[in-house]
């Protein structure tokens, strides 16, 4: 409704952090059912060989389901591998599978091989509102063509203490890409995760952020709550599984405050 409205045009978001474990899964996740759960029409892609947005959407993913490698490494047409997530009418989740985990090193030798995302979601079908992608922990192949297919880049920092270490290198690549490849590319999110108010080096870190990055850092900051973490292995987003958690609330508020931001230069 109102209160996600949504965008005047498609915006494609890679979540990317090449630090495992800081919440970009769980960012992904959390945002597109909340974004859906409100009109908009949503896809998750999973880049991450390990799958856990798929786990965490409850859509199939063992070995031999069409996954985002057979897109990719094999010119399957995405939608003909978007699954349709249960419970939630307005968004589809392309998996992935192990098969993806070879795709790092296949990708060296395909044509055009920064360009794959790109060319595959420019050929889906359908209107769609947001397309959010899963990077995984590296900076490869792989975030390289999300970073390529997208306007937007969401970076889920951790609040904790080595939280900007490693930040300058995504940044490097993300301005390398946007100078060779991808002109329209921008981080246009700052998103701190795993908060936990009762430490002062959270909010330490918060300051820091803040400082660096400005108005590109979501007001809305997401706690450590058990209900998040909890919530994949039934399948569920803490939107569904607890509603009223914390978790669940302030990734609500950060969803709206990305859809209220809308479209990029518009
Ligand atoms: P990444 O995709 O960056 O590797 P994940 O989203 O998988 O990170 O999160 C890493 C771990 O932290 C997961 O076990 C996840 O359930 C947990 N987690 C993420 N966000 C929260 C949160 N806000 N509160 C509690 N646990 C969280
Ligand atoms: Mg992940």
């Amino acid at each position: 409704g109102v209160e996600m409205p949504r965008p005047t045009r498609r915006r494609v978001m890679s979540v990317a952090n090449q630090k495992g474990g800081v919440g970009k899964t769980t960012t992904t996740v959390n945002l597109a059912v909340a974004l859906a759960l409100h009109g908009n029409r949503v896809i998750v892609i999973d880049l991450d060989p390990q799958g856990n947005a798929s786990t965490g959407l409850n859509v199939p993913h063992h070995a031999g389901v069409p996954d985002i490698y057979s897109v990719l490494i094999e010119n399957v047409p995405l939608i003909e591998v978007a699954q349709a997530v249960d419970g939630i009418p307005n968004l589809r989740c392309v998996p992935a599978t192990i098969d993806l985990a070879g795709a790092e090193i296949e990708l060296v030798s395909v044509v055009a091989r920064e360009q794959r995302l790109t060319r595959a979601i420019a050929a889906y079908p359908e209107e769609f509102d947001y397309v959010l992608i899963d990077c995984p922990p590296s900076l490869g192949l792989l975030t390289v063509n999300a970073l390529v297919a997208a306007e937007e880049v969401l970076i889920p920092i951790q609040c904790e203490y080595y939280a900007l270490e490693g930040l300058n290198q995504l940044l490097n690549n993300i301005n390398l890409v946007k100078a060779h490849l991808n002109p329209h590319l921008d981080v246009s999110t700052i998103l701190l995760t795993m908060y936990d108010r009762r430490t002062r080096l959270a909010d330490a870190v918060e300051q820091d952020v803040r400082n660096h990055f400005g108005d590109k850092v979501l007001r809305s900051v997401i706690p450590r709550n058990v209900r998040v973490s909890e919530a994949p292995s039934y399948g569920q987003s803490v939107m569904t599984y607890d509603p009223a958690s914390r978790g669940a609330t302030s990734y609500y508020e950060a969803a709206q405050e990305i859809a209220l931001r809308g479209v990029k230069n518009d």
